[in-house]
């Protein structure tokens, strides 16, 4: 621990940041510290009148023949180029849609006809004991369907569990409750050398921290629209294919979007060459505009330096936040869950607690700062940092009201005890 910081010294932080101009193309209440983006980013505030513009004129007037003359149609390939240029993959191999466990399913299921193709005997998917639920849920739901075996590991028992039997290594890259990150190069490698394929969730990485899908020579990939891409609640996610394997097989989802011919509304489906076969139906395209200026913020972005920027600044943001907390809450239960290595670290930091995680966050709401609870051995306060618009001063004022309520016990208080429905 270094000397103790000031709030001055935040100021300065903040004074000398590239970034902070990025703040004003969001719409955030004011007084509010949002440290939530990585669970629901928020309004780009280009957004509204983006949207109107969409509903009142390409479909009020437009209607129809906006398909064609807004743009809609294509609206899956021209976002996921934008969102390739985030993760490291190339023009051409990204779409838009769908959900992160809808799209999982698909390049899953994908992966797996590409490892039956090989034989009998790789009948074995890795994933990690605390993914994310839904992730493993699909994918147990998927083997039960197509006779694999799903193997749950700890971290460090990935590597040498992989093997003769193994199909398919999916991880999410940034852990959603403790918010380390894995070495996608290294396990990639590791899968690849034991003759299994990798399928990377970037729902907590892209648009929070440096991604190269094609440096890491992954096989598949799918994210999440409304996190860190600031996409709306329930935005379209999104898949990547490496062209190795894009046209190799279908995808279990054949819709006519996928068509390599969806207007020749013929009877027998041929799959489109490329990631369009990833696509099923008609896309929800009010979100996927509103995607469309999460994106565009971005953008703006790439002219101050784009993700390396981006994950500078992610990164100063959470080494603030992890000493403050250490310099000015300690005495109080807090132990930090997340790996103090950059390396490892994701976007976000994770807190545990003995007792009381529930209510404590829910006090500091209360007080203006949006953070969230993970239940769990133990239970997790959880702080996202989105470098977009999140700065050194308000992260001095979070971690004091956190030191308040620690300190005056007023977490204890019946009204944040309460259950909620969604932490
Ligand atoms: C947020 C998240 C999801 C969300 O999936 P939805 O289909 O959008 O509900 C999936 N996987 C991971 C790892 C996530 O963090």
């Amino acid at each position: 621990m270094g000397s103790a910081i000031a709030l001055q010294d935040c100021r300065a932080l903040d004074a000398a940041d590239p970034l902070r101009s990025l703040r004003d193309l969001f719409t955030l209440p004011d007084g509010l510290i949002y440290l939530d983006g990585n669970s629901l980013g928020p309004l780009p505030r280009a957004a509204p009148e983006r949207i109107a513009r969409a509903v009142q004129q390409e479909w009020g007037e437009g209607l129809i023949r906006s398909w064609n003359s807004a743009g809609w149609f294509d609206l899956p390939q021209r976002l996921g180029d934008r969102i390739a240029s985030l993760v490291g993959a190339g023009p051409g191999q990204v779409v838009a849609t769908d959900s992160t466990s809808v799209n999982l399913y698909k390049v899953l299921s994908a992966a797996l006809s590409i490892a039956a193709a090989d034989g009998p005997g790789r009948d074995v998917v890795l994933s990690e004991r605390s993914n994310f639920p839904t992730d493993l849920y699909i994918a147990e739901a998927l083997c039960r369907e197509r006779g694999f075996r799903l193997q749950l590991l700890e971290p460090h028992e990935i590597a040498g569990a992989l093997g003769a039997d193994s199909a398919v290594l999916m991880l999410t890259h940034v852990n959603y409750r403790s918010g380390a990150m894995h070495d996608m190069r290294a396990l990639t490698a590791a899968a690849h050398a034991a003759a299994a394929l990798a399928v990377w969730d970037l729902a907590h990485s892209a648009g929070a921290v440096e991604v190269d899908l094609t440096g890491a020579d992954a096989d598949f990939a799918v994210g999440c629209g409304y996190k860190y891409l600031n996409g709306g609640p329930g935005a379209p996610a999104f898949a990547w294919v490496h062209p190795r394997h894009a046209d190799r097989f279908w995808q279990p989802l054949a819709g006519w979007w996928g068509h390599a011919a969806p207007f020749a509304f013929t009877p027998d489906y041929r799959p489109a060459a490329g990631v369009g076969r990833y696509l099923c139906g008609t896309q929800p395209i009010l979100s996927m505009i509103a995607l469309e200026c999460g994106l565009a913020v971005f953008t703006a972005a790439q002219a101050l330096g784009g993700m390396p920027a981006l994950r500078r600044k992610s990164l100063a943001l959470t080494d603030l936040f992890i000493a403050l907390v250490e310099q000015r809450c300690a005495g109080h239960g807090l132990v930090l869950a997340t790996p103090r290595d950059h390396a490892q670290r994701g976007s976000q930091v994770c807190l545990s607690r003995e007792r009381g995680a529930c209510a404590i966050v829910q006090a500091l709401i209360a007080r203006g700062v949006i953070g969230d609870f993970r239940a769990g051995a133990p239970d997790i306060l959880r702080f996202g940092f989105t470098p977009l618009y999140l700065g050194f001063e308000q992260v001095w004022h979070a971690v004091e009201q956190l030191r308040q309520v620690l300190s005056d016990r007023s977490w204890e208080r019946c009204e944040f005890n309460r259950p909620q429905a969604v932490t």
